[in-house]
């Protein structure tokens, strides 16, 4: 219990978690706890923001800091806490710094949501965690993609199919050219650039498309007001 460590008193117990004297008290008995004032020991000095600062900035962990000043890691988080300083983000940065210098391209750094993982380099300087970055990507995909389905007409010309997304696929109607894909490895192309391919193809769902390339099914096409008429053979 970190605000009992604290040293603080039953009153200043209640006005950290905003309950009443009277509820902190019948908890501190219920567990057998003492506040300040009815202990022997005097409260333990807080940790100061500035001391504390320092060795955040030095890039240590919270254990490394626990045992710089002989206390344990608990009473670093909570002193951490008081003072809004993240032991975490400090330590990515001295080893930013330190990658950054050395021209390494990926480093491991902790992420928030994916803990210890690779960071890769990007224009601005700065490392991003590589995970984040393919997730933010793959959402991309899936929303272009649902938008360019929807402008598409939302389901297989030949058969109506249009329950799943992921099942849906962009047949090109010149033969010459390749089916177009949304997730060119790599590559993610402007929403435009995309719009202007969707326009030279037909959807189809991922079996019309499989008899449409085995020459089963044919797309008949006709270029009148904008609208293209398939049928199936
Ligand atoms: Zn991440
Ligand atoms: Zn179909």
């Amino acid at each position: 219990m970190p605000l009992l460590e604290e040293g603080l008193s039953i009153d200043a117990i209640a006005a950290e978690v905003a309950r009443s004297p009277s509820t902190v008290s019948y908890w501190l008995k219920r567990h057998g706890l003492k506040a300040n004032g009815a202990r022997k020991y005097g409260p333990k000095p807080a940790l100061d923001h500035d001391s504390l600062a320092a060795l955040v900035d030095r890039g240590l962990s919270v254990p490394a800091i626990a045992s710089e000043l002989g206390c344990p890691p608990s009473r670093v988080r909570y002193w951490l806490g008081r003072h809004s300083l993240d032991t975490r983000q400090s330590r990515n940065r001295a080893t930013a710094r330190a990658a950054l210098l050395e021209g390494q391209r990926i480093v491991e750094l902790s992420c928030r949501r994916h803990g210890e993982t690779d960071h890769a380099l990007e224009g601005r300087g700065s490392y991003r965690c590589a995970r984040c970055r393919a997730e933010q990507v793959a959402e991309h995909r899936r929303r272009v993609k649902r938008v360019l389905i929807d402008e598409a007409g939302g389901s297989c010309r030949l058969c109506g199919y249009a329950r799943c997304e992921a099942a849906l696929q962009f047949h090109h109607l010149d033969p010459r050219h390749k089916d177009f894909h949304l997730s060119v490895r790599g590559i993610t192309r402007s929403i435009s650039a995309l719009r202007a391919e969707a326009a030279k193809c037909v959807l189809l769902c991922a079996t019309c498309h499989a008899e449409v390339e085995a020459g089963a099914s044919t797309i008949e096409l006709f270029y009148s007001p904008g609208w293209i008429r398939t049928t199936k053979t």
